[in-house]
């Protein structure tokens, strides 16, 4: 198999000289460039695997970037993970609402940033995972949405709608994040009068109905939520 290819975009040479380093390392194949307009021309010309995009870019900015890759149907396939300091959040849940697959926050270990690249790339585009299919089981936890049923170690639990759309879309997705904004469009509509924080009740009473299974819906402080990734 072709090693995967790896674009880092990111303008400060020590972070990049450090993923190059490491991405290098585990065998990827590494390119680099330094601001958004030369990263937006080379994810055209290179068609890379995956883009790792630091937010906070001279020009053309990361979320620009991102907005642009994941508009253009001959590039909205490629995986994006997002590089950003801690106070970037709400760049955070923009990026994750533009399509953006991942991300990590600086400073970050060159360990961390591998996992997540390793894992974007093995779990492909959002739009095939979309194709999971009615029926998603995910160790204990059976949801199915045909037979309106979810069940848990073989005990059935009594859901809301809201409620199983929310568990069968973000079981649908393990270890993906999504933004509160993102789960109220998918699992109420657009065009509910909610507000981004609605979600949470939805996510507290469904927590409270997987009882000590509450644990594999994650809180991903100020950004949103995320199904719990299964130990590999
Ligand atoms: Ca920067």
């Amino acid at each position: 198999m072709a090693k995967p290819k790896v674009l880092v975009i990111e303008d400060e040479p020590d972070i990049l000289e450090v993923i190059q380093y490491n991405l290098g390392r585990e065998g990827y194949k590494v390119l680099a460039c330094r601001n958004g307009e030369q990263g937006l021309s080379r994810i055209r010309t290179d068609n890379p695997d995956l883009v790792i995009l630091d937010l906070m870019l001279p020009g053309l900015d990361g979320v620009e970037v991102c907005r642009r890759v994941k508009s253009d149907p001959v590039t909205r396939e490629i995986p994006i993970v997002m590089v950003t300091a801690k106070s970037e959040e709400s760049d955070i849940v923009l990026g994750l609402g533009l399509g953006a697959d991942d991300y990590v926050t600086k400073p970050f270990s060159p360990r961390e940033l591998v996992a997540r690249v390793k894992v974007v790339l093995r779990r492909g585009p959002l739009r095939e995972q979309g194709g999971a299919g009615e029926r998603v089981v995910r160790g204990p936890l059976t949801v199915d949405l045909g037979r309106f049923e979810a069940r848990v170690a073989d005990e059935p639990v009594s859901l809301t709608p809201t409620e199983m759309r929310l568990l069968h879309f973000l079981a649908s997705h393990p270890g993906r994040v999504f933004p509160r904004a993102h789960l109220l469009s998918r699992v109420i509509g657009e065009d509910a009068v909610v507000t981004d924080r609605n979600i949470d009740v939805h996510v507290r009473a469904l927590r409270q109905k997987l009882g000590e299974h509450a644990s594999c819906i994650e809180t991903v402080r100020g950004v949103g939520y995320r199904f719990a990734e299964a130990e590999r």
